[in-house]
C-alpha cells in the first residue's frame, strides 16, 4: 500500500512485510483505520495471527544471521540512503501523517523531522558510541578488550500519537548496529509508518528480513514478546499496557525499553515573562491536540500568577483556528478517534461533578466542513484540586487544568507527589534561582525551562520515571547500549 483511498467503499487492507515480501494477511480479524479529519475509513488492518507474527520474527532472525556479518561502514551506507530517501518522500510522509492521525501538516513535518534526526544520530553512534574499549597488559602479557555485539531480533511496538518518530526511536540505531527488527505499528495509525517501510523497502535495498512490519493489537504484541527468537522489546503506549509489557518481557526474560504515559504540569511563577512565552505555554497543552507524552495537562499558577496567567491563556487557546489539518491556517486538529474525543468529553464531567469550574468548554466545537470529524475545542478548568480524578489521570487531550499554588514548594509537592507519573514538568520563570531548584527538586525524566515541550533531540536519550517509564536505558541514543551486548575478551600471547 503506498497510497490512501480517500473512500469509505473498499478501503485497502494492510500488508505484512516480512522476508522483504509484502504479504497479504491471512487474518479473518481487520479493522478500519480512519481519516480522523473526515472521519472517513482509510484503509483496514488485518491483524496477524499467531502463525504469521512467528514467521516475521523466524525471517527476521535469518536475516540477522548474515546483517551482523555486514561491515559496519556497509550497514551506515543503508542507513545514509534510509536519509535520503526519508527526505525525499518528506512532504508525502507528512501528509500521509495528517490523513491518519490528524494533526495539522506542520505538526506532521515536525514528526517526520525528528524520525529523521534519529537517523542522523545512529550514523553518527555507529562510528562513536558503538566502538569498543582496550585495555593493555592488565597482568603481565594480558590484554583486555571490550566489543558491544548485536544480539539478534527485537520487536517495536508503537503508539499512535507520533506514527513517525517513534518507531524511528529505535529503527535506525537496531539496524545500524547489526540487529533485525519487526516493528508493530499502532492499529490507530498504521499507515504513515507503512509507506515509510515501503519508501525504505523500495529505495534503499536492505536485505530481506532486517526490517519486518506486522499489525495488530494486544495479541500480536504478546506473540512478539513471547517468541524464542525474539530478542528484546521497545514499548511506547499508556501505563497500563506499558505495565503489562515490562512483566511479560520479564517473564520472558527480554530486555525491555518500556515508555508509559504522562501527566506533565506546566508552573508559572509570577515572575514569568508571559508577553514572551505565553504562545509557548499554550502549544505545550493544545499542539498535537494535547496528544503528546510531553503535552501539558495542569497548568499549575503560584501565587499572584493566577490571576496574571489565566485571562491570557484562555484567550490565546480560544484563538487557535481548528480544523482539518491538511488546511490552511489551521492549529490544531481533531483527536485520533471518537474514543478518544469521548474520553476527554468524560474527563470534563467528572471534574465538573468534582467542583472543578469549565472557563472554556470544547465540547460545543462543530467544524462545519467536517461534520464527521474527530473534533473537539479547547477545554479549560479553574479550581481544579490536585486531589481530583482530572488532576491525577492521564487526559491526553486538548483539556488544561489550572490549579492554584502558593510556592514553588507546593508546585513540586503536586508534581512529585499528585499523580505517580515522571515525563515531564517544566517552568516558567524570569529568576535563575528558582529554575535551577526547580530542575532539582521536580523527579521527572524531561524538565523545561520557559520551554514547554521538553523534549531532548536524538542524541540525547528520552528520559521518564515512576508511572512513565520501565526499564533502565531510554530511547533514541541511549538504545546503543540496548541494542548491542558488552563482551569481554582477555587475551594472553
Ligand atoms: P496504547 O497503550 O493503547 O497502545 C500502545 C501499543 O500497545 C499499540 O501498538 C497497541 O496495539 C499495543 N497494545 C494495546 N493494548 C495492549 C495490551 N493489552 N497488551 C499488549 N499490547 C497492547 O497507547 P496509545 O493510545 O497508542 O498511545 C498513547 C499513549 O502513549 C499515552 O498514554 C501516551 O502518554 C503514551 N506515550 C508515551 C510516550 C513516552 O515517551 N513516555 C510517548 C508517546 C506516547
Amino acid at each position: 500500500m503506498t497510497g490512501l483511498k480517500a473512500s469509505t467503499q473498499n478501503p485497502e487492507s494492510l500488508k505484512l512485510l516480512a522476508g522483504g515480501r509484502w504479504l497479504d494477511s491471512s487474518s479473518q480479524d481487520t479493522h478500519p483505520t480512519f481519516n480522523p479529519g473526515t472521519g472517513e475509513a482509510i484503509a483496514m488492518v488485518p491483524f496477524a495471527t499467531r502463525e504469521e507474527v512467528s514467521m516475521a520474527i523466524d525471517t527476521a532472525q535469518e536475516a540477522f544471521d548474515s546483517w551482523r556479518k555486514v561491515p559496519i561502514t556497509e550497514r551506515v551506507r543503508f542507513i545514509f540512503k534510509m536519509k535520503e530517501v526519508m527526505e525525499k518522500h518528506a512532504e508525502e510522509l507528512a501528509t500521509i501523517n495528517t490523513q491518519n492521525h490528524g494533526k495539522t501538516l506542520e505538526e506532521s513535518r515536525g514528526d517526520d523531522m525528528r524520525a529523521l534526526e534519529n537517523v542522523d544520530t545512529a550514523i553518527a553512534a555507529a562510528y562513536t558510541l558503538a566502538k569498543g574499549e582496550t585495555l593493555d597488559e592488565v597482568s603481565r602479557e594480558v590484554d583486555v578488550q571490550l566489543e558491544k555485539e548485536p544480539l539478534g531480533v527485537f520487536s517495536i511496538v508503537c503508539p499512535f500519537n507520533f506514527p513517525l518518530m517513534i518507531p524511528f526511536w529505535f529503527i535506525p540505531y537496531a539496524i545500524v548496529l547489526g540487529d533485525t527488527i519487526v516493528v508493530k505499528p499502532s492499529e490507530l495509525t498504521p499507515v504513515p509508518m507503512q509507506v515509510a517501510a515501503k519508501f525504505i523497502q523500495d529505495e534503499v535495498g536492505l536485505p530481506p528480513g532486517v526490517l519486518n512490519i506486522v499489525h495488530g493489537g494486544k495479541d500480536v504484541v504478546e506473540a512478539l514478546i513471547a517468541h524464542r527468537n525474539t530478542k528484546g522489546v521497545t514499548f511506547v503506549g499508556s501505563t497500563p499496557v506499558a505495565k503489562e509489557v515490562y512483566r511479560l518481557a520479564g517473564q520472558h526474560g527480554k530486555r525491555a525499553i518500556v515508555n508509559g504515559g504522562a501527566k506533565n504540569s506546566v508552573v508559572v511563577q509570577p515572575d514569568a515573562d508571559l508577553g514572551r512565552f505565553m504562545p509557548s505555554i499554550v502549544s505545550s497543552f493544545f499542539g498535537n491536540t494535547g496528544q503528546r507524552c510531553l503535552a501539558g495537562s495542569n497548568l499549575l499558577t503560584i501565587g499572584k500568577a493566577h490571576a496574571m496567567t489565566l485571562p491570557k491563556f484562555v484567550e490565546s487557546a480560544k484563538g487557535l483556528k481548528i480544523g482539518y489539518g491538511l488546511e490552511e491556517g489551521i492549529q490544531m486538529g481533531p483527536l485520533v478517534s471518537q474514543s478518544a474525543r469521548a474520553r476527554v468529553q468524560r474527563h470534563m464531567e467528572t471534574a465538573a461533578h468534582e467542583g472543578a469550574k469549565i472557563v472554556s468548554d470544547g465540547r460545543t466545537l462543530r467544524v462545519a466542513e467536517h461534520p464527521d470529524g474527530f473534533y473537539l475545542g479547547v477545554s479549560v478548568l479553574d479550581a481544579v484540586d490536585p486531589s481530583m480524578t482530572v488532576a491525577k489521570e492521564e487526559v491526553f487531550g486538548p483539556l488544561a487544568s489550572v490549579i492554584q499554588t502558593e510556592s514553588l514548594d507546593d508546585a513540586l509537592d503536586v508534581i512529585n507527589k499528585g499523580t505517580g507519573f515522571g515525563n515531564m514538568a517544566c517552568i516558567y520563570t524570569s529568576s535563575g534561582r528558582s529554575a535551577r531548584e526547580f530542575r532539582r527538586g521536580a523527579n521527572v525524566g524531561n524538565v523545561g525551562v520557559n520551554i514547554g515541550i521538553a523534549a531532548p533531540p536524538a542524541y540525547f536519550p528520552f528520559g521518564g520515571r515512576g508511572d512513565s517509564f520501565y526499564g533502565t536505558l531510554h530511547a533514541q541514543v541511549d538504545t546503543v547500549d540496548f541494542f548491542t551486548d558488552k563482551k569481554v575478551t582477555i587475551y594472553r600471547w
